[in-house]
């Protein structure tokens, strides 16, 4: 479960109408700028992705044999550096406590895999949303540019393949 993405019933009531539609929008793990950047990359040759792949954070898309990982951040939840949306104004301590953690929780992730030899990728729902070519020409650009893992190595990273699940 991805507790970032899931509003239970310890969160506050989301004080205004805007934090409200980022909050619902974000629920569940088929958002739908994960899925626009999923069909994109399908038609640009790169089909071969799995969806939480058993490794440190379960990259929301990732490519085990060319150690690639890619997490799509809600800009809400993972505090977006180019949104800097508001701190909601009710419950301020919460937010700001829960938004810590997300960010250090992305930070860690990133860094166990980056240790692991896998080249992570993080993508703005905003970037896909205004410019999405170019964000997948860079995913494209790092897939092409990898080395392609051999079958024992991508066991080696996955420990149990009999869980993973090739979605097409
Ligand atoms: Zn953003």
């Amino acid at each position: 479960m991805r507790e970032g993405y899931v509003r239970d019933r310890r969160s506050p009531k989301p004080s205004s109408d805007a934090a409200s539609r980022v909050m619902s929008a974000n629920k569940g793990k088929n958002t739908s700028p994960e899925l626009v950047l999923r069909k994109m990359l399908r038609e640009r040759g790169h089909p071969g992705y799995r969806l939480h792949f058993n490794v440190p954070g379960r990259p929301d898309i990732s490519y085990p044999g060319r150690k690639v990982a890619i997490f799509v951040n809600g800009c809400f939840w993972h505090r977006c550096p180019t949104c800097d949306l508001p701190i909601p104004k009710s419950n301020t301590q919460f937010w700001k406590d829960k938004f810590r953690k997300n960010t250090e929780r992305d930070a860690c992730k990133a860094e166990t895999l980056t240790k692991m030899g896998w080249n992570v990728l993080v993508v703005w729902e905003c970037d896909l949303c205004n410019r999405p070519n170019e964000i997948v020409d860079g995913i494209v650009n790092a897939l092409e540019g990898a080395r392609t893992a051999t079958v024992s190595e991508i066991a080696t990273v996955s420990g149990t393949r009999d869980q993973q699940a090739y979605m097409h």
